[in-house]
């Protein structure tokens, strides 16, 4: 069986130059890897109408249980201004001890990491491993994710796979790694409200009722005080204004309408409805003509502390000496359509780079994630792993 470098993988998974919805040969480059280790693949194209057409890839090795799945993603955000980076972002070049470029952090370098350590824990297991273990890479993540995760899930329901366990290789490292796992997120949704008045003259206010009053009186109901003091696994819900627009030119005229939009980031104490129920009876309480559309990105979610933490917590102890946090920060991620399946846990490199110029890690983090990886499939597959899930 093929040994397979972590840093070269990555590095050549950077020089596909694959922002979403593009591929540029990513997702080839993995199920390549992959084969050559005995997986089966299935590219898997979807195209809803109104988006674009995404490549992904499911990729099993056995056929046995307990199915433990790896997800990820290959697209990455757009690099920015080339200026802006003291390296070519697609050029996968290690300078300086870090593998440089976009994609290296979020999340190529943990794809990478993953497929090494499942090639060396099947060069050790041989033949006698009768589990299974798969990939799920997606290329639209950091878009829409319309075409992406939440299809392929729909397709392995239709074929009657099951996936037992998951771990999303997000980079939800804090500081160093191994010092946070996430086992949840909030939830996001965004709010868009219109408000509206009487246009009129600014000195016969009287005959007008001033849109932009309205609004402020509206918004700082919304801003007065906290949503919650967080929960036992979650930071404070979070509403913020992220932007105010009158577009009034006229210093003389008393504006007729005006317009704010605001995020809600939420732990589990809410459901976006219940958001939904509290921002209107807020609103009403000051009163005010408005309309208000809202968009809900995803619902808030917590997987209680069970096996697949626990193996990954220790795999992390023995390889760093590191206990890691149990945290839910940060944006969403994949893991929330995958946690509707089964059990999940996120685990990947140390973020701090993630989306920005400059994007690099250190070649000594991509040698020690695919130590932990690897020590979490012996753990995972080891007789007690099982058991513990199986029992859930
Ligand atoms: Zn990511």
């Amino acid at each position: 069986m093929s040994v397979i470098d972590p840093v070269e993988l990555a590095a050549e998974l950077i020089r596909c130059p694959s922002v979403t919805p593009q591929d540029e040969g990513a997702l080839g480059l993995v199920a390549a890897r992959l084969e050559r280790l005995g997986f089966a693949c299935h590219r898997l194209v979807f195209d809803d109408p109104g988006s674009e057409p995404i490549a992904n890839l499911y990729a099993r090795y056995g056929s046995g249980r307990p199915n433990l799945c790896f997800a990820g993603h290959t697209d990455v955000v757009p690099p920015g201004p080339p200026e802006s980076w003291s390296f070519a972002p697609f050029a996968g070049e290690s300078r300086d001890g870090a593998l440089c470029g976009r994609g290296a952090v979020d999340m190529k370098g943990a794809i990478g990491a993953f497929i090494a350590a499942a090639g060396r824990f099947l060069a050790a297991r041989g033949d006698g491993f009768a589990g299974s273990i798969s990939l799920l890479i997606t290329g639209d993540e950091e878009g829409v994710a319309v075409n992406g995760t939440r299809k392929v899930l729909e397709w392995l329901r239709a074929r009657g796979e099951t996936l037992d366990a998951a771990v999303v290789g997000e980079p939800t490292s804090a500081e160093a790694l191994g010092d946070m796992i996430k086992i949840g997120r909030r939830g996001s949704m965004t709010g868009r409200l219109v408000v509206e008045g009487v246009q009129g003259h600014v000195a016969y206010p009287h005959l007008a009722d001033n849109a932009a009053h309205r609004l402020v009186a509206l918004l700082s109901a919304l801003t007065a005080g906290p949503l919650d003091a967080g929960t036992e696994h979650f930071q404070p819900s979070s509403l913020q204004i992220t932007t105010i627009d009158i577009g009034n030119p006229a210093t003389n005229v008393v504006p007729g309408e005006a317009r704010a939009t605001f995020n809600i980031r939420f732990n589990d104490r809410w459901s976006s409805d219940a958001l939904k129920a509290w921002v209107a009876e807020r609103l009403a309480a000051i009163g005010a003509r408005y309309r208000l559309d809202w968009a809900v990105s995803g619902e808030s979610f917590l997987v209680p502390p069970g096996p697949v933490s626990d193996c990954l917590a220790a795999a992390i102890a023995a390889v760093t000496g590191r206990t890691p946090e149990l945290g839910t920060t940060g944006g969403t991620s994949d893991a929330r359509f995958i946690q509707a399946c089964c059990p999940v846990a996120e685990f990947g490199l140390v973020g701090h780079t993630m989306h920005q110029a400059d994007e690099r890690v250190p070649l000594a983090d991509l040698a020690q994630l695919a130590l932990i990886y690897e020590a979490f499939l012996d753990r995972f597959f080891a007789t007690g792993g099982i058991a513990s899930l199986r029992s859930q």
